[in-house]
């Protein structure tokens, strides 16, 4: 095999798509406008560009462009829309309702919150990743203000059943919050179609820049209120202080308007990639489990556990060459097993053997074709070398035997 490098990671972030590059070059130096000075042709130039920006994203999400407050990302949008409702609304009730499964943006936001008076619930899931719809709905209580569940898991690709879950919210009268940030741009997101009020994403994962998100945030029925986390200028209707990131945000609405135009055609080219790639790892390897449900889930997205084969391991044989993620995490100190895939209910062994495959706009066939092969090899290579496989095709049940501890 000749070294390539293939990039198989796309839900830590994308490229950017080069149509989205060029519509922000002029932004740099040719106008170089704040768009909140108001009163010279640079500022107006900025202004109109933020405006389109904002509409290109209203009208792939089919809101209002009012409802799109601009944001340094997702961790900052699920912050101010966690932090923001919770202090506005907090003399209604300070209960909020989230899934063990959600990002660290929003389970470390709702852990500070706890810290300043918040009770929150975290719920399980089951086997398959999702939220159990009347174990959620027993969880709401009359102090219950808010549900924030994400609409596609980062890890997984697991796809809530919002449109559920949103008419519970509805039924009684709670906020519906969403990370959307692994949906938005990939699969159709339509908020109010589904009852979601407040819904956080970022550019850098749908082929835009990194450094630029948004917070949709609903203006009517409900109208959400929520308080700024950032004073300092009042843009973006109080929301949001700071001078926008124009080049960015110019850069975002591109790559808005194109996914509006090609999500389809490329969640049908991706996701008859992604069977490929695990049906013939499926066919070539034994002991190949899928993690999260079938059914429902991202196009782009498998994450499979290689029963016997520690993933960084694994990876550290073509990591080289190939981008993908595994389902540990590194601490300081240790190894962790990933808490999304602990949460589904794996055990550390098939949660430590967990690789994440996210393929993107830009994945060829033959990026598929070359990783089937490294995989299946990489696979062979560990279990050729370790004593539990030896121990598992001898027949020997791993569950009886104790090990010494030294
Ligand atoms: C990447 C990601 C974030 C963080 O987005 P940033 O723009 O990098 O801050 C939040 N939530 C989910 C689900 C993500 O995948």
């Amino acid at each position: 095999m000749n070294k390539r490098l293939i990039y198989l990671d796309n839900n830590a972030t994308t490229p950017t798509d080069p149509r989205a590059v060029e519509a922000m070059l002029p932004f740099f130096y040719e106008n170089p406008g704040n768009a909140a000075s108001r009163n010279h042709p640079f500022g107006w130039v900025a202004e109109e560009a933020v405006d389109y920006a904002r509409e290109q994203i209203a009208s792939l999400l089919e809101v209002d462009s009012k409802e799109i407050i601009f944001t340094s990302g997702a961790t900052e949008s699920d912050n101010l829309a966690l932090k923001g409702v919770f202090d506005m609304y907090r003399r209604k009730g300070n209960h909020i309702i989230t899934a063990k499964t959600e990002h660290k943006a929003v389970l470390d936001t709702c852990h500070k919150l706890e810290t300043m008076g918040a009770e929150v619930t975290y719920l399980d899931v089951s086997r398959e990743g999702l939220v159990d719809l009347a174990e959620l709905e027993a969880a709401i209580k009359p102090n219950t203000i808010m549900v924030s569940l994400m609409w596609a898991n980062n890890e997984t690709g697991v796809i809530q059943d919002m449109k559920a879950i949103g008419q519970i919210c509805e039924k009684h009268g709670v906020l519906f919050m969403s990370d959307a940030t692994q949906a938005v741009g990939k699969i159709p997101v339509h908020p109010r179609e589904v009852g979601v009020h407040i819904m956080a994403f970022t550019a850098h994962k749908m082929y835009g820049p990194k450094g630029v998100g948004a917070l949709y945030v609903s203006r009517k029925q409900p109208r959400v209120k929520l308080t700024a986390q950032m004073d300092g200028g009042g843009h973006e209707r109080g929301m949001r202080s700071g001078t926008l990131n124009v080049p960015g945000i110019v850069g975002f609405g591109k790559a808005a308007e194109i996914a509006k135009k090609e999500m389809q055609q490329d969640a049908e080219r991706l996701s008859r990639l992604r069977d490929k790639l695990e049906l013939a790892l499926m066919a070539s390897l034994e002991e190949v489990y899928l993690n999260g449900t079938r059914d429902s889930r991202m196009p782009h997205v498998t994450n499979l556990s290689f029963k016997h084969v520690e993933g960084e391991g694994l990876m550290m044989t073509f990591n080289q060459n190939i981008a993908v993620s595994s389902g540990s995490a590194c601490t300081s100190a240790s190894l962790e097993p990933s808490y999304v895939l602990v949460a589904l209910g794996l055990g550390d062994d098939l949660a430590h053997s967990s690789i994440r495959f996210s393929l993107g706009r830009f994945t060829t066939e033959d990026d598929v074709d070359y990783a089937i092969q490294a995989l299946t090899q990489g696979v062979n290579h560990m279990r050729d070398l370790s004593p539990i496989w030896e121990m598992y095709k001898d027949g020997i049940d791993l569950s009886t035997v104790t090990w010494s501890e030294h």
